[in-house]
C-alpha cells in the first residue's frame, strides 16, 4: 500500500487491463483506465467501434443508424463531451414534438403536451380529449373522485393507469409512449423507475392525474432554475462521440483492435487470459498476443472489463460469477433509415415524428430526423431523412424476415401512412437498415433488483468489472456514468492492493 504519487504512477504503468467490447460503455471504461497510465487493450468484435451508436451513410450524408441523442439529466453526458472538447457541437431538437397515429376512429394528432409517460394531468384538455373522446375523459376524471392512493401500492404502470384513469388513457396514450420509448408494454413497466417521484406525488395529490400535475410543476420549477432541453445531440451525429473517445484512448496509449470476437475468459491466480479468433483485417497495433494455432490468439492482463451486450457478457462471465440469475428478455429491433426527395415533407406534417398505437401499424415509431435536427436539415439540403423503427418486447420486428430492399419498401409505405403523405418509390434516394438487440429496459418490473444482484456478484471477483446498458440501464445518460464508476472501482482495486 502506498499513496506516494511517483510509486502509484509506476504501479499504474505496470497494470494491464483488457476491455471486451467497444460500445460507449467499453470506450468510456477503457479511457478511464488509460487516463491514469494503465496499459489498456480494447477488443471489439465488429469492424467498427460504437455498438448501438452506429454511423451510417445515406448518399454520403452521415446519419445515426442507432442512438441519435442523449438525455441531459444528471449532466453526465455533457461533462464527458466537455472533457472531449465537443461542447461546441451540442444541439437541441426542434421542440415541436411528435404525433400519435393508429387510434381507432381518430385522426392523427399531436401527442398531448402536459403529461408524463402519456398520462395526462388534465383529461379534459383539448389535445387529450381529441384522442380519448368525451367518454374517455370522463372515465379518466373518476381518478380525481376515487379515494387517495398510498405509496407503492401498484408497481405496474399499466395496472395503475387502467384502474385510475381507464382503458382509453392506457391504450391510446400510455402504451404508444412506453412501446416507442422502452419497447415495452406498460403492464411490465415499474412506475417508480419509469417516473421517479410519481408515487410520492400521487400520495400528496390524492390522485394519479394530480400527481402528474405536481410532478410537472416540480419539473417546471427546476427548468426555471436551469433551463435547457431534456434531450440533446451532436451536430454530425452521435458517432462523433465514438470517434472522439477512440482518438483520446489511442492518444493516452490505449490499443484498440476491431474484428476481435472474444470467446473465453480464463482466470489463473491474479491474471486473466482472453481467447479470441483474430480477424486479420482488424489487427491494427496487436500487442503481446501469442499464437495458439493458426487463428486463435490469447492475451493476458491483470484485469478484464466486460463491456458487451448481455448475451456475450453472460457467456464470458458464466464460469467466474456466481448467481448471474436468469437473462433478461431483450427486444430485437430494427431501424430503417430513408433518404427521401419528397417536398411534401418540407412542412413537417407530423412534427418531429410519430408514435403508433401497438397493433395499428407494422412499424412502432418514426423519427422525421431532418425536421427534428437543424444540422441534419442543412446537411440534407432539401431532402428528408426519416427513421422507421420496428420490433418491441416480445414482438419480432416486421422487417426481420425481409431482405434489405423489401425492408426499405415496407419502411417507405409505413412512413407514407404515418406521415400522411404519398411517398412513391421514385422518391427514395437511399436507405440503410440496422439491427439491434436492445438491452432489457431498466424500467421493467424486477429489472433493478436483477441488475443489482449481478453487479454485487461481479464485484466479488477480483480483477473483474462489467459495464454497459444491460447493467447500467439503457441510454447514454445511464451507461456513461456507470462505466466511469465501475472503471474507477477497478482502478482503485488494482492500485491499492
Ligand atoms: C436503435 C437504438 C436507438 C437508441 N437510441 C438512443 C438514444 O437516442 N439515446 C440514448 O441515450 N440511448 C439510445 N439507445 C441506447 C444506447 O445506444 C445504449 O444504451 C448504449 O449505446 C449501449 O452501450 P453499451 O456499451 O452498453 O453496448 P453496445 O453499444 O451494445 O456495445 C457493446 C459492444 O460489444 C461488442 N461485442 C459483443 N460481443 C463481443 C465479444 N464477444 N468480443 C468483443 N466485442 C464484443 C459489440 O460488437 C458492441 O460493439 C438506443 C439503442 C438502440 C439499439
Amino acid at each position: 500500500m502506498t499513496d506516494d504519487p511517483v510509486e502509484l504512477a509506476a504501479r499504474a504503468a505496470e497494470r494491464h487491463v483488457i476491455v471486451v467490447g467497444g460500445g460507449i460503455g467499453g470506450l468510456v471504461a477503457a479511457r478511464e483506465c488509460a487516463k491514469v497510465g494503465m496499459k489498456v487493450t480494447l477488443l471489439e468484435a465488429a469492424g467498427v467501434l460504437g455498438g448501438a451508436v452506429r454511423r451510417a451513410e445515406l448518399d454520403s450524408i452521415v446519419v445515426d443508424a442507432g442512438a441519435e441523442s442523449y438525455a441531459t439529466r444528471g449532466g453526465h453526458v455533457r461533462d464527458l463531451l466537455a472533457d472531449l472538447g465537443l461542447t461546441d457541437r451540442v444541439v437541441t431538437p426542434n421542440p415541436a414534438g411528435a404525433w400519435l397515429v393508429g387510434v381507432p376512429g381518430v385522426a392523427p394528432a399531436p401527442l398531448p403536451k402536459g403529461g408524463i409517460l402519456g398520462i395526462p394531468s388534465n383529461p379534459f384538455a383539448d389535445d387529450v380529449r381529441r384522442i380519448i373522446g368525451w367518454g374517455g375523459a370522463w372515465r379518466a376524471y373518476v381518478d380525481r373522485l376515487r379515494p387517495p392512493l398510498t405509496i407503492g401500492k401498484e408497481h405496474s404502470l399499466g395496472k395503475l393507469v387502467s384502474s385510475r384513469m381507464g382503458d382509453k388513457v392506457l391504450r391510446r396514450l400510455v402504451t404508444p409512449v412506453t412501446a416507442g420509448v422502452y419497447s415495452a408494454h406498460p403492464d411490465g413497466v415499474d412506475t417508480e423507475v419509469a417516473a421517479p417521484g410519481l408515487n410520492e406525488a400521487m400520495t400528496r395529490a390524492g390522485s394519479l392525474s394530480g400527481g402528474v400535475a405536481q410532478l410537472l410543476a416540480d419539473r417546471a420549477d427546476r427548468a426555471k432554475k436551469a433551463p435547457g432541453s431534456a434531450v440533446e445531440a451532436l451536430a454530425g451525429g452521435m458517432s462523433v462521440l465514438v470517434d472522439a473517445l477512440a482518438n483520446d484512448l489511442t492518444e493516452l496509449g490505449g490499443v484498440v483492435r476491431t474484428g476481435i470476437d472474444v470467446q473465453t475468459l480464463v482466470r489463473d491466480g491474479d491474471r486473466w487470459t482472453v481467447t479470441f479468433q483474430a480477424d486479420t483485417a482488424g489487427e491494427d497495433g496487436a500487442d503481446a498476443a501469442e499464437d495458439v494455432d493458426d487463428s486463435t490468439e490469447t492475451l493476458t492482463a491483470d484485469a478484464v472489463i466486460v463491456a458487451t451486450a448481455e448475451p456475450s457478457a453472460r457467456a464470458l462471465l458464466d464460469a467466474h460469477v456466481d448467481a448471474l440469475g436468469a437473462p433478461g428478455a431483450a427486444p430485437e429491433i430494427e431501424i430503417v433509415s430513408l433518404l427521401l426527395d419528397a417536398p411534401a415533407l418540407d412542412a413537417a406534417p407530423r412534427g418531429t415524428g410519430v408514435l403508433t398505437v401497438p397493433g395499428s401499424h407494422a412499424a412502432k415509431a418514426l423519427t422525421h430526423a431532418t425536421a427534428k435536427w437543424a444540422w441534419l436539415r442543412e446537411t440534407a439540403a432539401g431532402r428528408h431523412i426519416v427513421r422507421v423503427s420496428f420490433g418491441a418486447q416480445g414482438e419480432p420486428a416486421a422487417t426481420a424476415r425481409l431482405d434489405d430492399e423489401e425492408a426499405a419498401r415496407l419502411a417507405l409505405s409505413e412512413a407514407a401512412d404515418m406521415l400522411g403523405v404519398p411517398l412513391a418509390e421514385s422518391m427514395l434516394v437511399d436507405s440503410h437498415r440496422a439491427r439491434f438487440t436492445q438491452a432489457q429496459p431498466a424500467s421493467l418490473i424486477g429489472a433493478a433488483e436483477r441488475r443489482l444482484a449481478v453487479r454485487a456478484a461481479v464485484q466479488e471477483v477480483d480483477g473483474l468489472a462489467v459495464v454497459g446498458a444491460w447493467l447500467a440501464g439503457t441510454g447514454l445518460a445511464q451507461v456513461i456514468p456507470d462505466a466511469k464508476n465501475e472503471a474507477d472501482r477497478l482502478r482503485r482495486a488494482l492500485l491499492w492492493t
